[in-house]
């Protein structure tokens, strides 16, 4: 029996990919199932969903298909290492669109011709439907019988027997398993590993648990950063999906969001877009820690966004840049004034001051995994998920995570007879860096 924790976009690849041999695999999720249909607001792409979520300081979904069930859409393959890994099968699996200048927002088309570079996003939806990796992955390994989906199933932790993991404690039920795979995403694996006293000592000890391994669990937490000017526009502009056109730079991105309503006193046509930007290759690297030992409680996520100058530096030229698209025509044409930070504001200084996530949490167990997933000292453990992404790629980190899952099942199916596990994938250091 092979245990898989979280039933989100690794796990449903994982949960897909080891049940095409006769093996038995029992998938564990803490959110709700839905096999049949989706609720409608996880259905539509065109905005990220917003419910099924754990309450967490940031979004983050609890829900069978987990962070792909709710997320932008953006498809676009690793770069850098995860360039070089092999996404056939992930493309194959997963149905990606581009849209057309008929599709595309006033907006979105006037920044197509600010920026010429910039283009439309691949993105995994058909039509406005949200192709997510319960609806992919996930629902053809639903007809066999070597499944088991248990949902609504909070995994608190797992049974060790001295080095060896020998099951997962959900609640009062103890699963027993001669292989666990954590997949609960780059805050829920963390979670666990440090629920089951492995982890930073003293952190540990400071909330009464056992320290069975003094490993740093939960560093290495890296996001992207993320942060929106905002344009009151010239005329009424008709809304539309939320994002659809990205100028893609070395370390940055920028992107504009349809217009969005905001009040008459602060946009007199009672609409403005924004220019997001991104800094893709971040220095900054932070911490997930528990708040308590119990089960439900939420983590301290810290990012520790643009802590690094170079960050910083990334985020204001991007932003500069930003700016000069907006008086450029056509975008010039549909801005009344800039509402956001105002161009009196300390740019530098308002970017530190606002930045948020861009949702692509990584990293957080990579300081604890050997290059095959296996965590350091402990046999009969694997984790696979964006915890593992180190560095954080380039780009938009969703592709790689399912190629990330593809890679491990294809060594450990090819490898399960080997004791000591799968002996491959998880990123190499990018030299580069
Ligand atoms: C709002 C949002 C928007 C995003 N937009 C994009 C985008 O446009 N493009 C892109 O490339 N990337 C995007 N991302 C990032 C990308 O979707 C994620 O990095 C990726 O899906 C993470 O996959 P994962 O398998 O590591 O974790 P997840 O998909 O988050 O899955 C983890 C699963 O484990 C479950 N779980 C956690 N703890 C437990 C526990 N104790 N017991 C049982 N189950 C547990 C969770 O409920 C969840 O279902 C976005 C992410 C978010 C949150």
């Amino acid at each position: 029996m092979i245990i898989v924790v979280g039933a989100g976009s690794a796990g449903c690849v994982v949960a897909d990919r080891l049940t095409e041999d006769p093996r038995e695999v029992m998938l564990l999720e803490a959110g709700p199932d839905y096999p049949v249909r989706f609720p409608d607001e996880m259905l539509d792409g065109r905005s990220m969903a917003t419910t099924h979520d754990w309450g967490y300081s940031v979004p983050r979904p609890r829900v069978v298909g987990g962070s792909s069930a709710t997320n932008a859409t953006f498809a676009f393959p690793g770069d850098g290492v995860y360039g070089d890994w092999d996404y056939s099968a992930v493309l194959r699996t997963l149905p990606i669109s581009v849209y057309g200048p008929e599709e595309l927002t006033e907006v979105q088309r006037a920044f197509l011709l600010a920026a010429p570079d910039a283009a439309p996003i691949p993105m995994n939806r058909v039509g406005a439907v949200r192709q997510n990796a319960a609806m992919t992955y996930l629902a053809r390994a639903r007809r066999r019988t070597n499944l088991t989906i248990r949902s609504d199933c909070l995994v608190h932790q797992l049974l060790v027997d001295d080095d060896r993991v020998v099951g997962v404690r959900a609640g009062d039920t103890e699963l027993r398993a001669d292989h666990v795979v954590l997949a609960a995403g780059a805050f829920g694996s963390p979670m666990i590993l440090l629920r089951s006293g492995i982890g930073p000592a003293e952190d540990l000890r400071r909330l009464g648990i056992p320290v069975r391994l003094d490993l740093p669990v939960g560093t290495g937490l890296t996001d992207h950063p993320l942060w929106e000017l905002r344009y009151a526009t010239a005329k009424p502009t008709p809304g539309g999906p939320d994002f659809q056109v990205l100028l893609s730079l070395l370390d940055a991105q920028i992107f504009p969001t349809s217009a969005r309503r905001c009040g008459i006193l602060a946009s007199p046509t009672g609409a403005y877009f924004g220019l997001t930007v991104s800094a893709m290759h971040p220095n900054s690297a932070g911490t997930v820690r528990l708040s308590s030992a119990h089960p439900e409680a939420p983590p301290v996520i810290d990012f520790r966004h643009l802590a690094d100058q170079a960050d910083r530096d990334v985020m204001v030229a991007a932003a500069q840049l930003a700016r000069t698209l907006a008086t450029t025509e056509p975008m010039a044409s549909l801005v009344r004034r800039e509402l956001y930070p105002g161009p009196e504001a300390d740019l530098e200084a308002t970017i530190v001051r606002d930045v948020t996530t861009y949702h692509h949490a990584s990293g957080s167990c990579a300081a604890v995994v050997e290059r095959t997933g296996r965590v350091h000292g402990l046999r009969g453990l694997s984790v696979v998920d964006a915890s593992v992404l180190a560095p954080i790629p380039g780009t938009n980190i969703h592709l790689t995570v399912l190629a990330l899952a593809e890679r491990w099942c294809r060594v450990f199916a090819g490898d399960q007879a080997d004791a000591a596990g799968p002996s491959v994938p998880a990123a190499p250091a990018d030299p580069a860096r």
